[in-house]
């Protein structure tokens, strides 16, 4: 950190998306930026993550769109289906800007990294657990702490006094096929709605196909072999559902309960302290937009501090744009899984029949 020109400190806690893009904005803005994670070391795993147009601009503005994708993304048939196949809402979703950028977890989390590593005022220090927030001058002065220590956020508790993670009701299952599948599987993607059992899949920006299997479980529940269950679950269901299994290692499988926050944070800012990304407005994946509404945070907050003299205006300033737009996404996708789990036959049918409803509309609509 010799010849250092920054003139102020931060300490982020936690080195996943929401942490990284934030040391990564925070450095470009001047800041001399240390980062704690508990792991030992920065290999991230996970599976896919489609990046919304909003957040693929800002990753675009800090030079990692750039490391993620090279040449043009093909047009895929998506929308919403039954597990005979039949089209409940369909769109063709062209590759222009408005639509997702799928890319694979690791690949992001390590194009993030790569960045970091080339900024010289820039320190990773894995294996360190942070335990509150005051053990954190152990690591040297701080003006600003960044904490992104996700859904179980240990500094969230601290400040809001409670921990107050809720389970969905559903467990995910999530796999990426081991080579490109050809045929339908690389131009397909979307989802299939069955009787508390939701299918979903899109074609990565490397030609893999990312998939994922929500069912309602009890909470813990593992029978410890992921592709098993999901091939009792849904490898009866339309084509390329089994193809695109029997494309997946089974060790290739990850599986996790869904949760996000009971209630809705009263602020994100504490004085020198800002929540983001997970551990301020955790949410069910089912909108695909927690890691995106992470990278959200960590550019505007960025941009609030480069504009505020003081850094505690700033972080009000960071919370009253990010809180409500965060918390509205956390309730719509709230509902979204809500409607997607339903496993009463009758009402399964009656959701089936209105979706279909309103796809014909939108499909008219867009012709
Ligand atoms: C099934 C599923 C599918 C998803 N799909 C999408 C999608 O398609 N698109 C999308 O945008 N989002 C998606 N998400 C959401 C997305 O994965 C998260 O919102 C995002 O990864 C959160 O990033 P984060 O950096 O805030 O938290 P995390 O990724 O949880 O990172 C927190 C980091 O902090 C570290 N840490 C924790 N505690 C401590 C501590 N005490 N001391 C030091 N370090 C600590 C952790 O080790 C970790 O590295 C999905 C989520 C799930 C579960």
């Amino acid at each position: 950190m010799s010849g250092s020109t920054s003139s102020r400190s931060a300490l982020v806690v936690g080195a996943g998306i929401g942490g990284l893009t934030a040391a990564l904005a925070l450095s470009r803005t001047r800041w001399r930026v240390t980062v704690l994670e508990r792991a030992p070391e920065l290999d991230e795993v996970g599976a896919g993550l489609s990046i919304w147009p909003r957040a693929w601009r800002i990753l675009g503005d800090l030079g990692i769109a750039d490391r993620l994708v090279d040449g043009t993304r093909p047009a895929i048939q998506a929308g919403l289906r039954r597990p005979d196949g039949r089209w409940l809402a369909k769109v063709r979703a062209e590759a222009s800007g408005r639509t997702p950028v799928m890319v694979h977890r690791a690949r992001l989390h390590s194009a993030l990294v790569g960045a970091l590593e080339e900024r010289e005022d820039v320190e990773v220090r894995t294996g360190v657990t942070v335990t509150g927030l005051a053990g954190l001058d152990a690591h040297g002065p701080a003006d600003l702490v960044v904490a992104a220590d996700g859904i179980r956020s240990v500094i969230r508790n601290e400040l809001h006094q409670r921990e107050d993670v809720r389970y969905a009701g559903y467990t995910a299952y999530r796999g990426v096929t081991a080579e490109p599948v050809p045929g339908e599987a690389s131009t397909t993607g979307g989802e299939t709605w069955g009787s508390g059992v939701r299918f979903g899949c899109a074609p990565l920006v490397d030609g893999r196909t990312y998939w994922f299997v929500t069912a309602n479980r009890p909470a813990g529940e593992n029978s410890g072999d992921h592709h098993a269950d999901v091939t009792a679950l849904v490898g009866d269901w339309h084509e390329p559902i089994p193809q695109l299994l029997a494309a997946t290692p089974p060790s290739a499988v990850i599986r996790g309960d869904i949760c996000d926050l009971r209630l809705p944070l009263r602020r994100f800012d504490h004085g020198r302290v800002a929540l983001l990304g997970d551990a301020a407005h955790a949410t069910t994946p089912n909108l695909g937009q927690g890691a995106c509404a992470a990278i959200e945070d960590a550019a505007v907050l960025a941009a609030q501090l480069a504009g505020h003299a003081r850094i505690d205006s700033a972080l009000v300033a960071y919370d009253r744009i990010r809180r409500p737009a965060t918390q509205r996404l956390v309730r719509a996708s709230r509902l979204v899984g809500v409607l997607g789990q339903v496993d009463n036959g009758p009402v399964v049918a009656a959701r089936d029949a209105g979706l279909a409803g309103v796809g014909a509309i939108a499909g008219l609509v867009s012709r």
